[in-house]
């Protein structure tokens, strides 16, 4: 039981040792033998490994249950240990835990308080594990109070609400913590095992002690937020209205980003003529608050028009003549856009279901470095990658000279 052992005052900790403490402990442990294992009766030594971490040997290994661990395995348990610890949580290395089936350990029992009757069983995993054995523990783990969370050296795109998986990538100086990005949570099962380990298909989420803390406060959770605010952005171009002339600027797509609380969802785009598609009160709230600003940055508002050639009414611009500008006259989203409108609006996840078929995810919630926000379609679908492109350098050039709306087919939109 290598962080943890036990004297006649208590648990001995190595992790909570620096260097001087820990010489004198072992001279006191050479004098007096004052030191044992719970696991058994082998005596204890105090070891430092080439990675730096202290811990507690057994001096004769034989007829002890516990499985021998990798230095990697000591010094990720150390630095759980520590931000724990920093945390002012209470962390028990090699927890052991007794039912039906035997003895188990937890790696490391975080409790927020010496009373508390659950807690966190991290677990650090760096031999490959079947995922049956994983959800085995997990359950295992959950029969004894304890909600698991799980740092695995293989990547392992799970995505579970009951069997938190991330991924522990070893660093210069510990490790850093990825959990999957969009492309593994829609995908992963059409990935090879070659493109899943591609740390691009990852989202790092800071270091593990800085992962370690950012759980216990309750910023890695699964799923949207129950209320949060959508930041809408409203693009659009520079045009003259074809009727009365006017400069006018119609709005061509929205951008919904689903706030700092979500930050591990994608950004939803959604062109003008969608919204007036897309069912519901979050759809209608946005609409009436495009409208209530629009005319006056703009020249336009929003409504439900049908064109002569058609059957169906669509949401298009409408011009204060009450000219409408045609669906087949909007650009697609172009670097010639510009931002006509930026507003937040509350809402929650029962609301924002009607844009796009939610699949629900682990988020680390970092204000301080948030994740670069992939963009998908309305219903999921996903975004010509040269329409992102574009729709990135739209905001550089907000201020640019006014053009004529040009028509574009679909020939130009390159899909991948
Ligand atoms: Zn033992
Ligand atoms: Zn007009």
């Amino acid at each position: 039981m290598p962080l943890r052992c036990i004297s006649s005052e208590g648990d001995e900790l190595s992790f909570e040792h620096d260097a001087d403490s820990w010489a004198a402990l072992r001279e006191r442990n050479a004098r007096e033998r004052h030191l044992s294992f719970t696991c058994c009766n082998a005596g204890v030594i105090l070891k430092t490994s080439s990675l730096g971490t202290r811990y507690f040997a057994h001096q004769v290994r034989g007829g002890c249950d516990t499985a021998p661990e990798t230095q990697e395995h000591l010094r990720a348990k150390t630095i759980i240990c520590k931000a724990l610890k920093d945390a002012g949580w209470i962390a028990t290395p090699e927890h052991r835990m007794i039912d039906a089936a035997g003895v188990c350990i937890a790696d490391v029992l975080g409790k927020r308080s010496a009373e508390a009757s659950k807690g966190i069983a991290f677990e650090v995993q760096w031999s490959p594990q079947l995922a049956e054995i994983t959800n085995a523990r997990t359950v295992r783990y959950n029969g004894h109070g304890l909600r698991s969370l799980w740092f695995m050296k293989r990547p392992m795109p799970l995505n579970s609400r009951d069997v938190p998986v991330t991924r522990l990538v070893p660093t210069d100086d510990g490790f850093d913590i990825y959990i999957p990005s969009e492309v593994l949570v829609r995908g992963a099962e059409y990935m090879s095992s070659r493109e899943v380990a591609d740390l691009a298909s990852w989202r790092r989420c800071g270091t593990l002690a800085e992962f370690v803390r950012g759980a216990v406060e309750g910023r890695f959770r699964f799923g949207l937020a129950s209320e949060f605010d959508v930041r809408l952005t409203v693009g659009g171009v520079a045009n003259w209205c074809y009727s009365c002339g006017a400069e006018v600027q119609p709005a061509t797509w929205i951008v919904l980003d689903l706030g700092h609380l979500n930050p591990d969802f994608p950004n939803i785009l959604v062109e003008i003529h969608e919204l007036g598609e897309v069912e519901g009160s979050l759809a209608e709230r946005i609409l009436e608050s495009i409208n209530a600003r629009l005319p006056s940055v703009g020249g336009y508002r929003l409504g439900q028009r049908k064109p002569k050639e058609s059957t169906a009414t669509y949401l298009a611009n409408i011009c204060g003549c009450g000219a409408f500008l045609s669906r087949s006259y909007l650009p697609y989203p172009s670097d010639k856009d510009r931002v006509l409108l930026e507003f937040d609006l509350k809402t929650n996840a029962e609301e924002v279901a009607p844009f796009y078929e939610v699949r629900d995810r682990w988020c680390f919630i970092d204000r301080a470095n948030p994740p670069s926000k992939p963009m998908l379609g309305v219903h999921g679908f996903g975004i010509p990658r040269i329409t992102l492109t574009r729709l990135q350098a739209s905001s550089s050039s907000a201020d640019g000279p006014l053009g004529k709306v040009r028509h574009v087919g679909y020939a130009d939109i390159e899909t991948d």
